[in-house]
């Protein structure tokens, strides 16, 4: 890191950048004082992507994450890496240092979900998204590690609350959030004190994973889930998320946490 209180002259890397959050995420670094990398695919080809939040990338998403970051002043680069796929990681975070010659931040991001109760679920519906959440943090990681020890950088993963809790139907993504913290207490305590390594846990965010699965699974409508869940009384949006990633991205004392940013969901018991 260039700086312990600043991300001035860093180079960092979003995955899913061009999704909802990535683009927070990365809006929030750029206004840091961050370059950033937008890491994405448009449309994972599996079976399972008319439900799973995939397929609602695209270029138009990409552009708007650019444009958010470039209207901060910072440099962005887009690279298509599909972060299930070693050669794609690893030919990205060559690309990244031979752009850039560093890396300091990478924000593991890129996520999908489905729901499907575990009778009911195909194996290969378990791997579509154990496979992105999980073993692609593990792909980004290991790829980027040299770099970040070289710059004594940061890993922030995004989790969710969903690495809390269990959730009836998200089996397999809760596992997969569960399998994110595990990785980043282990991780953090493989790469100190060179790297620190953290993670956000987003609580609620109005995002294609909400609009396009979780809400028509739930039977009521999305303003009836804030209500009913979020003592905070609103959902989480973007900039909670990219703050929260910056704030991170920052501190050189805080390593294998998790921060959860859910206006009091997980408190909400009773
Ligand atoms: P989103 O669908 O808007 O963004 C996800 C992004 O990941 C998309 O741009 C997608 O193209 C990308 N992606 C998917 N598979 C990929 C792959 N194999 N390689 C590279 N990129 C891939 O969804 P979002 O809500 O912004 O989700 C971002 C992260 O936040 C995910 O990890 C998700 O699990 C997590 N999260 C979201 C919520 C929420 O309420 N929306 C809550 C908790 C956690």
């Amino acid at each position: 890191m260039v700086e312990e209180s600043t991300l001035e002259g860093a180079v960092s890397i979003v995955t899913g950048g061009g999704g909802d959050i990535g683009t927070g995420i990365a809006a929030e670094l750029a206004a840091a004082g961050s370059d950033v990398v937008i890491a994405d695919v448009d449309v994972l080809e599996t079976e399972y992507n008319q439900q799973a939040s995939t397929d609602v990338g695209g270029i138009e998403r990409t552009r708007e994450v650019v444009d958010r970051v470039e209207n901060e002043g910072q440099r962005a680069h887009v690279v298509e890496c599909d972060v299930t796929d070693a050669e794609q990681v690893e030919a990205m975070v060559e690309e990244v240092v031979d752009e850039f010659g560093r890396i300091d931040v990478v924000a593991n991001n890129a996520g999908v979900i489905t729901v499907a109760p575990v009778e009911e679920m195909a194996e290969a519906e378990w791997e579509s998204i154990v496979d992105v959440n999980a073993k692609g943090v593990f792909l980004v990681a290991r790829a980027a590690i040299p770099h970040l020890r070289d710059s004594h950088g940061t890993i922030v993963n995004t989790a969710s609350i969903a690495g809390e809790i269990g959730a009836g139907g998200l089996a397999h993504y809760c596992a997969s959030k569960h399998a994110v913290l595990g990785f980043t207490k282990s991780l953090a305590l493989e790469l100190a004190p060179e790297v620190t390594v953290n993670a956000v846990c987003p609580g609620i965010v109005e995002t294609p994973m909400w609009e396009d699965v979780l809400t028509p699974s739930l039977g009521e409508s999305y303003g009836e889930t804030i209500e009913r869940a979020i003592p905070m009384g609103r959902d989480q949006d973007l900039e909670d998320m990219g703050r929260a990633v910056v704030f991170l991205a920052q501190n050189r004392n805080i390593t294998g946490e998790s921060v959860v940013v859910d206006g009091g969901i997980l408190q909400n018991v009773i």
